[in-house]
């Protein structure tokens, strides 16, 4: 078996992802990025070819993703995130499609169209709003694991209104909540609300959206609340903290393809 890897190595997980010629996932493996990004990453590739039972020879090429993605020792070349979250969503869905990426430190949207080519993008990196940094500094303000975040968030219920996006007001605000004796789990929803309410600021979001990252892997209630703000259903990629490292593993196997002199799968690129 000839295997293809894709390695994403955001600021806060690392993912791996091994394919095979099929396209099909034989293992995924996930580890916090840490500070020595280089050794999370051969790590979580040692822990991917465990699980898929594989060789280190059995791998045909690996194409590095992610805010660490120079830092990946064994890959052969880079791509940009945008393009590895669209060319991974895409091959998901097979259709003209919003994906709503948030990650740990950022968050993207990106249009793809019917050919599976990138039709716009936007990204903000410059600030922790909307991302899951927001969500980790209102859980440590809670005095919460992030984990716990989606539990006390999913039942229905109301949720505060936050003011700012804003990481450092929004945690004042939270603490006159706490003062007044709002419940946690309003003020769990709250935050929720302002992720979502950066995301829309970013982009009209239109036709079919699908989110992808951590954040809605772990809180889907994201998704829901997104879904009831533009008034469409919102998908959930399967596996979606998964799908950048999955589009990179993509890449790879183009690569692989095309310095073999084979041609590359048009269908697949973006
Ligand atoms: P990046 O690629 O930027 O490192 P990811 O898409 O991997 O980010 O998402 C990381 C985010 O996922 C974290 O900031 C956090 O919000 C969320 N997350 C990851 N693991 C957990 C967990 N066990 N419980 C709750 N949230 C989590």
């Amino acid at each position: 078996m000839t295997l293809c890897c894709g390695a994403d190595v955001g600021a806060t997980a690392t993912k791996v992802v091994l394919v095979d010629e099929t396209s099909a996932v034989m293992a995924r493996v996930v580890m916090p990025s840490g500070i020595d990004y280089a050794a999370t990453a051969e790590a979580c590739l040692v822990s991917a070819l465990a699980q898929a039972s594989a060789a280190r020879e059995q791998l045909a090429a690996t194409v590095a993703t992610g805010y660490g993605r120079y830092q990946v020792k064994f890959a052969q070349s880079v791509q940009t995130e945008i393009h590895c979250h669209g060319l991974g969503c895409f091959h998901l869905v097979q259709r003209p499609v919003t994906v709503v990426d948030i990650g740990g430190q950022d968050n993207k949207v990106i249009t793809i169209g019917a050919d599976g080519r990138r039709v716009h993008f936007k990204m903000n990196r410059k600030c922790a709003a909307g991302t899951g940094a927001f969500l980790e500094e209102i859980a440590l303000r809670l005095g919460l694991p992030p984990s716990e975040l989606e539990r006390l968030a999913s039942g229905a219920g109301e949720a505060v209104r936050l003011s700012s996006f804003c990481t450092v007001f929004a945690k004042t605000e939270i603490l006159s909540h706490l003062a007044r004796g709002v419940p946690v789990t309003e003020i769990i929803r709250g935050a929720f609300h302002s992720v979502v309410a950066r995301i829309v600021e970013m982009d009209p979001l239109e036709g079919e959206v699908v989110m992808t990252g951590g954040v809605v892997a772990h809180n889907p209630t994201v998704a829901a609340i997104l879904a009831e703000r533009i008034g469409r259903p919102v998908a959930i990629a399967p596996d979606p903290q998964f799908v950048g490292a999955l589009g990179a593993a993509l890449v790879a196997w183009q690569n692989a393809r095309q310095s073999d002199g084979g041609a590359p799968d048009a269908g697949r690129s973006l």
